[in-house]
């Protein structure tokens, strides 16, 4: 039995509801849906976060959570799609196998930002964009 939930999911060793699958990734329904067909998109390989992938690991997922949304979209007739990507535990990472969430939304489904929304003080983003591109 692996010890990662996901490749376990991989390995057929854990049930799941898949969606889609490609040749280098899958797509199945979250079972703590934050939204009716909330799915997760994972490359089939072990890899742990956004910068443990390589990039063409990445592109693949990403290139599948898009047709993910499309038929999401397509089938339940969504109105809108919102994709999050948690990586490490400081970014809300709790299963540490590289995923995407692909979420479909309707204006009237009650969910909220994670954040506040404030203006950035100017002289801030000044000089994060200093430090990001020096
Ligand atoms: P994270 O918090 O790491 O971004 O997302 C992990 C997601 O995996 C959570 O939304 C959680 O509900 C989902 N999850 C955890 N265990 C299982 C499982 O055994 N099967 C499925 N389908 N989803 C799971
Ligand atoms: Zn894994």
């Amino acid at each position: 039995m692996s010890e990662c939930i996901f490749c376990g999911i991989v390995g057929g060793e854990i049930p799941s509801r898949k969606v889609l699958e490609t040749d280098s990734c899958l797509a199945f329904l979250d079972i703590f849906p934050a939204n009716r067909g909330h799915t997760l998109v994972i490359p089939k390989r072990h890899v742990l976060d956004i910068h443990e992938a390589d990039a063409g690991t990445y592109a693949d997922v990403a290139a599948t959570a898009k047709k993910v949304a499309d038929i999401l979209q397509s089938k339940l007739n969504s109105e809108g799609t919102t994709i999050f990507q948690m990586s490490r535990e400081a970014g809300w990472q709790t299963v540490f196998h590289l995923h995407m969430h692909v979420i479909p939304r309707w204006s009237s489904d009650g969910l909220h930002k994670p954040w506040d929304i404030a203006p950035g003080n100017e002289a801030e983003l000044d000089q994060v964009l200093q430090q990001i591109t020096k």
